[in-house]
């Protein structure tokens, strides 16, 4: 493929692969059952229930809680988009617009 720069026609174009991937620090990764449990047993102190009634519930509103989320974080995978860089007038293109 013959690259040159729509916008100087330089041939000093370099492929570079835009990287779309994301941070992966969700809500979901902070929802653990670890901390839900622990948010359990607080409600429980808080309402006077033994702490297992409170672990038992933080961990079951964690599994729908997690479901719900996950449901919404479903990987839908973003488009590659590879970009050109130019050297020589330092400008960021899409590929197609090479062709
Ligand atoms: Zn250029």
């Amino acid at each position: 493929m013959h690259l040159s720069c729509p916008f100087c026609h330089s041939t000093n174009v370099m492929l570079v692969e835009a990287s779309t991937q994301q941070s992966t620090t969700t809500l979901a990764s902070l929802v653990t059952p670890t901390t839900l449990s622990a948010l359990g047993t607080t409600v429980a102190k808080t309402f006077n229930l033994p702490p297992i009634v409170g672990g038992i519930a933080g961990t079951f509103l964690g599994g729908m809680l997690g479901s719900v989320l996950n449901s919404f974080t479903e990987p839908s995978a973003p488009p590659q988009q590879n970009l050109c860089f130019c050297h020589n007038c330092y400008q960021k293109f899409p590929t197609h617009l090479l062709h």
